[in-house]
């Protein structure tokens, strides 16, 4: 009789540690915290490098759960380069990531209100800025000239920051991928007053780092000077919209939005995006 009681309570001790262990991590999962997030993406990391991705779960049940509603624990800034994509190289599923994509990971004003909308209504708690190995926009902004690119694409190099870029040519791209890529991550904080409070209450963490191509390693950079971003977070800069080209080509407008004059500001953008929701 004494052996089954103790064995009874040998069980319930069991399944009370198994219950707690298992409330733990759905609650870790529920509600990730930056630092959490940040060594998510460094554990998904490794397993990548490693060659240990794991069994990515795309099936039905998956999509159905997320048809709900979305819960993406990072938002990740990088280039639309074909060598790195953010889902793979961080072993992480659908619903995961919220994925910017565009050529030299800068941080223009669509870029910068859709981060916005991750971190304001999905409440992610991690901002990424991944530069990459041999960036063809870095490659543009330092070895081009002005008139080598026309049109947009002139008007997308011109808003990558190379910064202060080392005398020796070997040392110079990695220099300014880095320097590009620590930029976005404060141009992010500085043109928005939203993502800028959200860092302050210590809710939101930006980080940086550079993907090597061929080993798919990321070398995380340390954060940019806080004091100078601070001193011009004072004065935050808005970005000037006249600076931003019009289309080259006539568009055809649907004439609901006939009223957005300016879709690239910012109000604006918040509404389209309650229209997504
Ligand atoms: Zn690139």
């Amino acid at each position: 009789m004494r052996f089954v009681m103790m064995h009874i309570q040998r069980t319930v001790w069991t399944l009370t540690i198994v219950l707690c262990c298992a409330g733990l991590t759905h609650a870790q999962d529920a509600k990730p915290t930056p630092a959490s997030a940040l060594q998510r993406l460094k554990d998904g990391n490794a397993r990548f490098v490693a060659d240990q991705n794991s069994k990515r779960d795309v099936g039905a049940k998956k999509r159905a759960e997320l048809a709900k509603g979305q819960h993406p624990f990072a938002v990740v800034l990088t280039c639309a380069d074909s060598r790195l994509a953010p889902e793979l190289i961080f072993d992480t599923g659908l619903g995961d990531l919220f994925v910017l994509r565009v050529g030299g990971n800068i941080a223009d004003p669509a870029v910068v209100g859709s981060i916005e909308y991750a971190v304001e209504h999905l409440h992610a708690p991690l901002i990424v800025v991944l530069g990459h190995e041999s960036c063809g926009a870095v490659s543009a902004a330092i070895n081009g000239k002005p008139d080598d690119f026309k049109g947009d694409l002139g008007w997308l190099i011109k808003q990558v920051k190379v910064g202060d870029l080392p005398a020796d040519a070997d040392k110079k791209m990695a220099a300014g991928v880095a320097n590009n890529a620590r930029a976005a991550a404060a141009d992010i904080e500085l043109r928005s007053k939203i993502i800028h409070e959200e860092v302050k209450e210590k809710k939101v963490m930006i980080v940086s780092g550079v993907y090597s191509l061929k080993t798919g390693k990321i070398d995380w950079l340390s954060a940019p000077q806080k004091k100078k971003i601070a001193e011009k977070i004072e004065a935050p800069k808005s970005v000037k919209l006249d600076t931003i080209p019009g289309p080259s080509l006539p568009i055809v407008v649907d004439p609901r939005w006939s009223s957005v004059e300016q879709p690239a500001r910012f109000p604006r953008l918040r509404s389209i995006f309650q229209r997504w929701r």
